[in-house]
């Protein structure tokens, strides 16, 4: 079965969230050692010996979790790091023309997404977008004939759009050149983002039709224009693809269909509309883009001291771990406002939950706030008002009272970095 993910938030503008349930499609990819791909590689760190030390925080994916935030990402996945071969392909229908060019249609995703991922990943992940095909690239049936809508399954009409796209396309285009796919649809075909989000990706799906000898496994789908009326459009809208493509690369929705209240706008996997955000410490240790040596695991019991650097700043330690389980942590790193992270007006030390036991879309991740209520410190449009004021200040203690775990905040040194006690039994 395929892995399917599907976007389901609306903006916050758009008044009320709609409590789609996430199409659990596929099963659970932690048994699917034997997809067969190309290059395909999982992404992520390989434990070696030399890293045991680690071991207790790299918390596994669990069984019957679609995608999981879990250690090692599963094979089937783009690979993440390296240099990664986007194949970009516009496309239109006889019902909904592309309005200007196709090439116009690729300028809103680039080269801002290729630089998103430059950045936040310090340079591991060389993202070369590719267009082989000019023009656009007519489908043979009417949009509304594929019956696409929000929520859709790959079966049947994916798949038959795939079908017609590689039919169109294969004289021009070697298929197993590329690492992942972005389908970009003509803005007028279908709804408008405001009303519907219809983008979407398919990843980690074996079964999705083959073209030149490999299964398109890991493909975007971009649709409208996530344009929230603020005037931000050239600067905001590409945030759609690199939100996608962290899927392709196997990470989940941190969204619910509550919306953002997990998460905030901490990672671009919970809110990509509005101003430019980064990942979470932990997507960059599962993407391997942070080394063995930046992660700090506090598994023994007893009183530890860590310093971290900001995470948007390369180099240094960015991400402490408390493991509370095979499948469960607290992850502690530094965020400020510099890389990816242009919206964050409370600069301090982010903590939050991973549990690899929750499903994507049903918040495998939770944000701690140290200021519960208070509303937040943003003012920009399409970021999460209330977790804007989640990290925590020299003096403020974070305590779960139940696991014995406290994490305080001793201080913040002179090169920006803070310092960390963390407590457990
Ligand atoms: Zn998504």
């Amino acid at each position: 079965m395929p892995q399917t993910r599907h976007r389901i938030r609306t903006p916050r503008r758009a008044g009320a969230y709609i409590g789609l349930t996430v199409l659990a499609l596929g099963i659970t990819a932690t048994a699917s050692t034997g997809i067969s791909s190309r290059s395909h590689s999982a992404a992520g760190p390989v434990a070696t010996s030399a890293e045991s030390a680690l071991a207790p925080c790299r918390i596994t994916g669990a069984m019957g979790v679609q995608m999981s935030e879990g250690l090692p990402t599963p094979p089937g996945y783009s690979r993440s790091t390296g240099e990664v071969r986007a194949l970009n392909l516009m496309i239109d229908f006889p019902d909904a023309k592309g309005e200007g060019t196709a090439l116009d249609r690729m300028a809103e995703f680039f080269p801002q997404t290729s630089d998103w991922f430059r950045t936040s990943s310090y340079g591991r992940l060389t993202y070369r977008a590719e267009a082989p095909i000019r023009t656009w690239l007519r489908m043979p049936m009417p949009f509304a004939a594929y019956g696409i809508g929000r929520g859709s399954a790959y079966e049947p009409g994916y798949r038959q759009l795939v079908e017609h796209i590689v039919k169109a396309a294969d004289a021009e285009v070697d298929f197993s050149r590329y690492d992942l796919i972005n389908v970009l649809v003509t803005p007028n075909a279908g709804p408008s983002a405001l009303d519907t989000v219809l983008s979407v990706t398919f990843s980690g799906n074996a079964e999705a039709p083959m073209a030149d000898g490999v299964p398109l496994a890991n493909t975007s789908f971009v649709y409208s224009r996530q344009d929230d009326g603020s005037g931000t459009y050239r600067e905001t809208g590409f945030r759609v693809l690199p939100h996608e493509n962290g899927h392709v690369f196997g990470l989940p929705d941190l969204y619910t269909s509550d919306g953002g209240g997990s998460v905030g706008h901490w990672d671009i996997m919970s809110e990509d509309w509005g101003a430019n955000n980064d990942l979470l410490g932990w997507h960059k240790w599962k993407l391997g883009w942070l080394d063995s040596s930046q992660i700090s695991c506090a598994s023994k019991s007893g009183v530890s001291d860590h310093t971290l650097t900001p995470l948007a700043v390369e180099g240094g330690t960015k991400l402490a771990f408390v493991p509370l389980s095979d499948t469960a942590g607290y992850a502690v790193e530094v965020r400020t406002q510099a890389g990816n992270d242009e919206a964050v007006c409370k600069p301090g030390v982010l903590i939050y939950k991973v549990d690899s036991q929750v499903d994507t879309g049903r918040g495998p991740v939770a944000v701690s706030d140290s200021a519960v209520g208070s509303g937040g410190c943003t003012r920009r449009p399409n970021v999460h008002g209330e977790l804007s004021d989640a990290p925590f200040r020299p003096g403020e203690t974070f305590t779960d009272e139940q696991n014995g775990i406290s994490v305080s905040v001793v201080g913040e040194l002179r090169n920006g970095s803070f310092q960390v006690r963390i407590t457990r039994p």
